[in-house]
């Protein structure tokens, strides 16, 4: 507390990330890092970025990242929207986009963001609660709203909304914007970017965070019709002209080009994701079905706080939220074979 801040400072509650440990040797498996780097050549497109050009601002509408992921989608580049992370991005659609009389709806089990976007843009919102099985049901979010927001597949439950099922909830709410944050839809969900053409309300986010392995660099998208992308330039040109630098934008332009190595890690990890739900079904645990770099599991047997610390005193770290309807869960991200077996044989002396 300061007399120096301004006055609604002192009421905000800042979103807390995953923790990054500063000890080496643990096993990461709590903020949905991809196990596996970047592609050879994204690192390539940096260091050949690394010159003297960069005294210069970088294009301030990062045109050419724009085309090579307007490419990807078979769009034109009107349609796309980057920024410094899809938090970023995420946070200026909260800013242009919701900011209504009537609630913004999203999950009660969710990102945990989307109420500290809320609180900082002062955004009226209502929780809509997941089923008992866990998922989305679209008949809930029809009512009157200022916008809807969901990550699909969801975090951190990991349940896949059926495109269908957007579909229908695009054709029965039709005056306000739906967002779908996709920031795990690489790992085995179908894109809703094939409705943006169709339905002028949607918007669809994703990060090169997860299914790029680029977490470091921070570059998020947002894609939607021209009309919605407009609002976020303005929002972005009043705020920070240039949030995608030099570097990043190389990088992004590669990872986009480089659907090979994309193709292969995504499929490793659903790979390993299978693997890994058998192994914990084996211990007793239950997992629910997930389309994501990550399983959301709980043990009947067994309170989740305390195999977290279990975990955690064998160098193993694992995300548990400490939140009605899902403090007996654990989000375990994906991470290679072999550390998803170190995690699965302390897990074994715990249950
Ligand atoms: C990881 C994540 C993001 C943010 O990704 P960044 O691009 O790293 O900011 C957004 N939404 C959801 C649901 C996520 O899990």
């Amino acid at each position: 507390m300061s007399r120096y801040w301004s006055e609604f400072v002192h009421r905000l509650q800042p979103y807390v990330p995953g923790e990054q440990p500063k000890m080496a040797n643990l096993t990461k498996l709590n903020t949905n890092e991809n196990p596996y780097g970047p592609s050879p050549k994204v690192l390539q497109a940096i260091q050949q970025a690394v010159s003297d050009t960069l005294r210069l601002y970088p294009d301030p509408t990062s045109l050419k990242l724009k085309e090579s992921i307007a490419d990807y989608y078979q769009l034109s580049p009107e349609y796309v929207f980057v920024g410094n992370g899809s938090d970023e991005v995420l946070g200026h659609v909260f800013h242009a986009l919701f900011q209504h009389d009537a609630p913004l709806l999203f999950p009660d089990i969710s990102y945990s963001f989307y109420p500290v976007y809320c609180q900082l843009y002062q955004i009226n919102f209502e929780t809509v609660a997941l089923n008992a099985q866990f998922q989305i049901n679209i008949d809930d979010y029809l009512k009157p709203n200022g916008g809807i927001i969901f990550p699909n597949p969801n975090a951190p439950t990991g349940s896949l909304l059926a495109l269908a099922e957007i579909e229908r909830l695009l054709q029965n709410n039709t005056d306000s914007v739906v967002v779908v944050d996709e920031a795990y839809i690489d790992f085995g969900g179908i894109s809703a970017i094939s409705l943006v053409k169709q339905y002028p309300n949607l918007l669809v986010t994703q990060t090169f965070s997860k299914s790029r392995s680029l977490a470091g660099l921070r570059l998020g998208l947002a894609i939607g019709q021209p009309e919605l992308i407009e609002a976020l330039v303005r929002v972005k040109d009043s705020f920070n002209s240039y949030p995608v630098d030099a570097l990043a934008s190389a990088a992004g332009i590669a990872a986009m080009k480089d659907k090979a190595y994309f193709t292969e890690t995504c499929n490793k990890v659903i790979d390993s994701r299978t693997k890994m739900i058998t192994a914990l079904e084996e211990l007793g645990f239950e997992v629910l079905p997930s389309a994501a770099n990550f399983v959301f599991t709980r043990h009947p047997d067994y309170d989740a706080a305390e195999l977290a610390q279990g975990l955690r005193k064998q160098g193993i770290v694992v995300r548990h939220f400490k939140k009605p309807r899902i403090d007996q869960f654990l989000r375990i991200t994906i991470g290679t074979d072999a550390e998803n077996q170190l995690m699965l044989s302390v897990m074994d002396t715990l249950v």
